[in-house]
């Protein structure tokens, strides 16, 4: 008798608000305004004058499982233990003080990660799938980013841009490129 396959965990998508930090919890929907200290940070205000600094990072986009659990572990040492990525890769640790602020960049930029993307830079630039999944990539997707990045490396930085730069490449006209 043939041996019934192993079937998927159907599970769906998990609720996020028990992955958020705690300020953003107690503040959801709260939040009255919030400005940008530096390229790379943001800082939330609540109607309740509670408030949250973001430092946000690029990365190789994509990742092995080291690389993942390296920026879990500056989470852990240098924020409050919460990280999150954006749609386009970015990733984001939120910490509940301002004097986290600087030694939080400092750790993330010694592990080569570099501290920008907010406001008026090149933020990460998002890509389908290329030669690492698809079957019909006319070319890559990853590799010509992951080159693209490099040469835009200090407009993700610097916040000198006329307005918000986000880019996107496809490797097909299935989705054309924005
Ligand atoms: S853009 Fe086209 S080639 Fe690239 S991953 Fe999507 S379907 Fe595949």
């Amino acid at each position: 008798m043939a041996v019934a396959p192993r079937m998927p965990i159907e599970s769906g998508c998990p609720d996020p608000i028990q992955y958020m930090h705690p300020t953003m919890r107690r503040n959801y929907g709260q939040w009255a305004y919030h400005d940008r200290p530096r390229p790379g940070v943001l800082r939330h205000t609540s109607k309740h004058n509670e408030r949250i600094w973001t430092v946000r990072c690029g990365t190789q986009r994509q990742m092995d499982v080291h690389t993942v659990k390296k920026l879990a572990d500056i989470a852990d040492e240098f924020g409050d233990g919460y990280i999150r990525f954006t749609i386009r890769s970015n990733v984001e640790f939120m910490v509940d003080s301002e004097d986290k602020v600087n030694p939080l960049i400092e750790a993330i930029e010694s592990a080569g990660f570099p501290v920008g993307g907010t406001g008026p830079t090149v933020s990460m630039i998002s890509h389908t799938q290329g030669w690492l999944h698809c079957d019909i990539p006319g070319t890559d997707a990853s590799g010509v980013v992951k080159a693209l990045m490099d040469d835009l490396h200090d407009e993700f930085k610097k916040a000198e841009m006329p307005n918000r730069v986000h880019m996107t490449t496809s490797c097909c006209q299935t989705h054309k490129a924005t």
